[in-house]
């Protein structure tokens, strides 16, 4: 049967639309059709437990509207999923890798909204469509898995056979009669736990349940409050994000490709090394850093989801892990800071590199 305005049948567009979608650049890509997410009893009972922290928009309406992937978008019947690359080959460092190149939220909504604008004129008619990129109440990697993209890692990462596990995901939601592609139901982790083993902070404290509490990435970017002392010294250089748990999977060595998008190639700046000096220097640019400079720098960065205040607080711990006494003047400075977490944690650094200095 055609589909309404146009001669193609349902499994003629669905082709098309898939091949459409790699020839925008898209890593991996699929069909889910809409409904209640196999997942969301977990995701209830990790949420429940607290596991979120402060991520508050996890509740609510939000967790609601999660419940059922018809909820978000009135209307919508399918899911188009789609992945990116940003570039797993690349050294780590104290940025972690996603946030290295153009904000990825801008980046894969505008190459979705172009898959839209492909419908559109392939059908000659409107499509009901809304692109979601990390943004919206949606179970991406459930969706994602449903859509045969790949399956949950044990560090809950979404791992896909295309590019691996460093990848953004993305979704238009549809009112379209697509033919769906097959679940990707395979566990490809078997017996290997590297990734919970190489958590420094335990966070991954049982397979597929990450306590967010714990986690380096959720503490760096997303809370807004004192970083947990018992956890600070885990950090090492670690400023923004944490990769460790990705970096270890054994799938990734074998699937991770180069950014897929040229704007989510890294940008100047941000040291792609684990060399001490270099994250050294990068985080006295931090702790000195104006408000204009930091806006100035981070124009169009995702790094900007932490604020300057934040970026300088992992910063001290930073320091108070790597740093020498030659970082004490800037770590001093901070003392002052305006900020009282900002003064707690610098405070702190200066008594770790002082201790450290006297050994
Ligand atoms: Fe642990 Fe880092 Fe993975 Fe978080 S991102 S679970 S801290 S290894
Ligand atoms: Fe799965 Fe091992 Fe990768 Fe963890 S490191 S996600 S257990 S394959």
């Amino acid at each position: 049967m055609s589909t309404h305005g146009s001669t193609l049948d349902v499994p003629e567009l669905t082709q098309r639309l898939l091949a459409q979608a790699y020839g925008l650049g898209f890593d991996a890509a699929g069909i889910a059709s809409l409904g209640e997410p196999a997942t969301v009893s977990a995701f209830e009972a990790w949420r429940a437990a607290g596991m979120h922290g402060s991520m508050a928009w996890l509740d609510g309406t939000g967790a609601t509207l999660r419940g059922d992937t018809r909820r978000p978008h009135p209307g919508a019947t399918h899911a188009i999923v789609v992945a990116a690359s940003y570039g797993g080959r690349a050294p780590s460092g104290p940025v972690a890798r996603y946030a290295r190149g153009d904000d990825y939220h801008v980046v894969l909504r505008e190459r979705v909204r172009e898959l839209h604008h492909w419908l559109e004129r392939t059908l000659g008619r409107p499509v009901n469509a809304r692109p979601y990129v990390d943004s919206g109440p949606l179970l991406e990697r459930d969706l994602a898995q449903r859509a045969g993209l790949g399956w949950f890692g044990k560090n809950t990462m979404l791992i896909t056979p295309q590019a691996g596990a460093f990848l953004f995901l993305a979704s238009l939601l549809v009112e379209l009669d697509l033919e769906p592609s097959a679940p990707f139901e395979a566990d490809r982790c078997g017996r290997c736990t590297r990734c919970l083993d190489a958590c420094p902070t335990g966070a991954l404290v049982e397979p597929r349940v990450l306590d967010a509490r714990r986690c380096i990435s959720y503490l760096t970017i997303e809370h807004r409050d004192a970083i947990p002392e018992p956890l600070r010294a885990s950090f090492g250089g670690l400023i923004y994000g944490c990769d460790i748990c990705n970096d270890v999977c054994p799938w990734n060595e074998r699937f991770t490709r180069e950014p897929s998008l040229p704007s989510l190639a890294p940008r100047m700046g941000f040291p792609a090394s684990d060399d001490v000096a270099e994250i050294r220097a990068f985080a006295r640019t931090l702790c000195v850093m104006s408000a204009a400079e930091y806006a100035d720098t981070f124009r169009g960065s995702a790094i900007k989801r932490a604020k300057l205040w934040m970026l300088q607080r992992n910063a001290c711990i930073a320091l108070g892990n790597v740093g020498t006494a030659a970082d004490l003047p800037v770590l001093e400075a901070l003392c002052t800071h305006e900020h009282p977490l900002v003064r707690e944690h610098a405070k702190w650094a200066c008594e770790r590199v002082g201790a450290m200095d006297r050994q």
